[in-house]
């Protein structure tokens, strides 16, 4: 099923998502491995972050057997999913072993309705395999392009207060260390390793099937409201985000509009249908193609200075999104997937906070809006609902997300003051997504499991066969920070006090 574009050798299979020059935008300068004067012959991801020569770098392995060959063969190894991380995760100073070959969806046992598949099988795929049973993956991002293991290990989440990140989903992996023992990792059998396997970024070597839980198919009413953007937004906020199943609240500042998206389960239909809901049979994008053009336009003309045009158009686009879905009803993953088609590349940075924040978060971001204009035309905001991974953003508390967008040639300078807006908050950030600014001695305030992490870590891989430098230069950071409290004498708990 594999493709490719004019200019980019590509193994993203599907021919509405592939990679096209006028579809993407190089968002970081500091790429990876990047030669631009022999870009058309590199393998790019999503956000043309990372480029890698395929030829060269890249290993496809279809069964464990040659996973074992090139683990014993190479001493640098980064996995890779679908590539739809921002950062520079799959970057590698050794090979790269894509596992978009291993994508089998093995069996699905409908009495405890969990999926057994290889790792590397598309959440689309997944869903629409479990739709045939009447069953659905447990949560979903606003896109299903990725891998189902390349979603667990960034820490995927979708925008429910009641449902937690992906990884809270899975019971079981199958994993091939960096010394080429396969082990079975779950709750029962491995639980510290199951705590920190998903999210870990890849870092304990090759995940080559799971098990995962699945749950019931829903029928989704949803619906789309406009509000200002002032203080009675904020104080709504809470109550939409508890009171509504699913919910995504955008904010366009420039023209001081934000809109709540919210959905719920419905028992068919037609019931949605008799209230005045449009039955949508497949995906229902967020974006329509005109709406996708006017916003290009909208950038352009910022890009110009002229930005009273660009804030009518933005309107128009608002309009045209709230008559189109102001009130709909389709299937789960078609609803959920809302980002899935027309989508306009760009760099993000996604902060995490502690729900409990969100006036104190949205008080500061509506200041900093009010101040300055924002490069983008939207903010987003979800909730997720805690859960008890290691690394999970979502550890230990319920949390609300807020994602920035921007163009790449104002990228680093706007995400570098955001983050200096909301720090004294304190946040987590999404491991796929705006890593650049990371302070190791905040990181390690912010996750108290980091120090647990890093110490399985350098015990599974002591020679970081599975860390690329970038990684490396974040765990040594975070590595000497332990080492300068008080020594290994000191117990785990008392380190992460410390820290904090
Ligand atoms: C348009 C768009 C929308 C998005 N929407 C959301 C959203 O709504 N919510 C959200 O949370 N995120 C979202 N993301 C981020 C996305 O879910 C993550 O970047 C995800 O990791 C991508 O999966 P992938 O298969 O492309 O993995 P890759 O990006 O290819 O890899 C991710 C990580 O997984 C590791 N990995 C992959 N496979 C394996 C394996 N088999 N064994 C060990 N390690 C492995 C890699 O080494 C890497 O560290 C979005 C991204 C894009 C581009």
């Amino acid at each position: 099923m594999s493709s490719s574009s004019s200019n980019f050798a590509i193994n993203i299979d599907e021919s509405e998502h592939l990679l096209k020059a006028e579809d993407t935008l190089p968002v970081n300068t500091k790429a990876i491995n990047l030669d631009v004067s022999t870009k058309s012959s590199l393998l790019s991801n999503w956000a043309e972050t990372v480029h890698v020569e395929e030829d060269k770098l890249v290993r496809y392995p279809t069964t464990k057997v040659e996973i074992i060959d090139l683990i014993e063969n190479n001493d640098k190894i980064r996995c890779a999913g679908a590539m739809h991380s921002c950062a520079p995760l799959i970057a590698s100073e050794g090979i790269i072993m894509s596992m978009t070959k291993m994508d089998k969806i093995l069996g699905v046992d409908v009495d405890t309705k969990r999926v057994r598949c290889e790792s590397g099988v598309r959440i689309h795929d997944l869903c629409t395999e479990l739709a045939k049973y009447d069953l659905a993956v447990g949560t979903l991002g606003t896109i299903d392009w990725q891998t189902i293991s390349g979603a667990v290990m960034t820490g995927t989440h979708g925008g429910s207060l009641t449902v937690p990140s992906l990884h809270a989903f899975v019971t079981e992996y199958t994993l091939i260390t960096p010394n080429c023992e396969t082990i079975v990792v779950s709750k029962e059998s491995e639980p510290k390793l199951f705590s920190a396997l998903a999210p870990s970024m890849g870092v304990f070597g090759v995940v080559t099937e799971m098990e995962v839980q699945a749950v019931p198919l829903q029928i989704l009413e949803a619906r789309m409201i406009a509000v200002d953007f002032d203080d009675d937004f904020i104080k709504s906020f809470q109550d939409v985000m508890e009171s509504n199943k699913y919910c995504r609240v955008v904010i366009y500042p420039s023209i001081k509009k934000v809109t709540f998206w919210t959905a719920n389960p419905v028992s068919s239909r037609d019931d949605a249908i008799a209230r005045g809901a449009v039955n949508y049979p497949g995906y229902c994008n967020f974006r329509n193609k005109a709406e996708k053009v006017m916003l290009e336009e909208y950038l352009i003309l910022c890009d110009l200075g002229e930005y009273e045009g660009a804030d009518d158009v933005l309107s128009q686009v608002l309009e045209s999104q709230l008559e189109r879905l102001n009130h709909y009803v389709g299937q789960y993953n078609h609803i959920l997937c809302k980002e899935r088609n027309n989508g306009i590349p760009h760099a993000d940075i996604e902060f995490n906070f502690d729900f409990k924040k969100n006036v104190e978060v949205l008080t500061s971001v509506m200041s900093y809006c009010e101040e300055n204009r924002v490069p983008y035309y939207n903010l987003e905001i979800r909730a997720t609902e805690q859960d008890d991974a290691m690394m999970s953003c979502c550890q230990g508390r319920d949390a609300m997300w807020i994602d920035f967008q921007a163009k790449a040639d104002v990228a680093t300078e706007f995400f570098g003051d955001i983050e200096k807006t909301l720090k004294p908050i304190g946040f987590r950030k999404h491991w796929a997504k705006g890593l650049d600014h990371t302070d190791a001695g905040y990181a390690m305030k912010q996750f108290p499991k980091m120090y647990e992490f890093i110490a399985l870590m350098q015990t599974i891989d002591p020679k970081g066969k599975f860390r690329n430098n970038t990684g490396e230069s974040w765990y040594n950071a975070m590595g000497n920070l332990i080492e300068d409290m008080d020594g290994n004498e000191v117990e785990d708990e008392k380190k992460v006090e410390d820290v904090q």
